[in-house]
């Protein structure tokens, strides 16, 4: 016999996150639970704003739509919604034993402006030695500069830049010229430099710099194969679908000879710590990019390792649908 419950949760955010255009004050979504011969699976429903297409209502609507048939031992097909299709996808591996439960709680720290406080933190890191910084936001002059003190400070230390397409293609070239030309090749990869992938992959070829594609993964027709200049891919499965298209797309990416980042969307803890079991499994030579547990105020019913923020438990969220 197999039941379900949907449970609805609200987290507060830490003050400040900026998310494109909204200022974000909550982190909303849903955490499945599915039930079958004794055995059970979980998985985290949370679309973020700005970034997924869906809403978290119509996120709920999926889901309940998905898990009443199934509930009636019927098979139903993925959603189509990426955030739902993961999340269940997430809780049948669990529920059928196929989703490891070893994990790379690694993290690569990322920074946002200050970069004294990430060589601090680097030089507690072991292993490995790999940050990420946000680029675009200021001019690209100091992003140029904030690139070349940590590379000089932290000898070992491999960067991956994200300029969420916010660069023109001079912009771009300015901080190019910016970053000291022996350093360049430690510069694992900058996401998504400019406006267009095509004059991404034109500033990739012409200033040597390794790019990655994360937000053209998403659009219309884009493929993955091996392109000069290319590094890496970022998969961000709340935002991509079910765990067997992301098994699809990284197996594209390995096939292409490129690196794969699983990254998060904002997930909980919960999410988070999911993520770390599948990036161990998927991608057991990359470091991901789970960085981001402190944004919110609270962890979610599962813990990330050695993390003091708060906890909320299951007996503190609203039910949203049950079988
Ligand atoms: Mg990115």
């Amino acid at each position: 016999m197999r039941t379900a419950i949907l449970y609805r949760f609200r987290l507060p955010l830490e003050a400040g996150v900026i998310l494109r255009y909204q200022r974000l004050k909550t982190r909303d979504g849903f955490l499945v639970h599915l039930q079958e011969n004794g055995q059970q699976g979980w998985g985290e429903i949370s679309p973020l704003p700005e970034f997924s297409k869906e809403t978290v209502e119509q996120a709920g609507e999926a889901a309940v739509e998905w898990l009443k048939p199934w509930c009636l031992d019927a098979e139903p097909g993925e959603s189509k919604l990426p955030s739902v299709a993961f999340g269940i996808s997430c809780a049948l591996a669990e529920l059928q034993g196929e989703l490891p439960e070893e994990a790379d709680y690694r993290k690569a720290p990322l920074c946002n402006g200050d970069p004294d406080e990430l060589i601090v933190r680097l030089s507690e890191m072991s292993g490995q030695k790999v940050a990420k910084v946000k680029v675009g936001l200021y001019e690209a002059v100091r992003d140029g500069m904030v690139v070349n003190v940590l590379l000089e400070a932290v000898p070992d230390l491999s960067l991956r830049l994200d300029a969420n397409r916010s660069w023109s293609r001079a912009k771009a070239d300015g901080f190019a010229k910016y970053v000291n030309p022996d350093y360049r090749n430690r510069i694992a990869f900058l996401e998504e430099p400019c406006q267009t992938s095509a004059e991404s992959l034109a500033f990739a070829r012409d200033t040597g710099i390794a790019i990655a594609w994360d937000e053209s993964l998403r659009d219309e027709g884009f493929s993955v194969e091996a392109q000069e200049g290319v590094a890496a891919v970022v998969i961000k499965p709340t935002l991509t679908g079910s765990l067997a298209r992301c098994r699809q797309l990284i197996s594209a990416a390995h096939n292409a000879g490129l690196e794969t980042v699983i990254s998060s969307s904002i997930e909980t803890s919960f999410g988070l710590t999911q993520l770390a079991r599948i990036a161990h499994w998927l991608t057991p030579a990359t470091i991901p990019g789970l960085d981001t547990l402190e944004l919110i105020q609270s962890q979610l019913v599962r813990r990330w390792p050695d993390s003091t923020i708060p906890v909320t438990g299951l007996d503190e969220l609203e039910i949203a649908w049950r079988s």
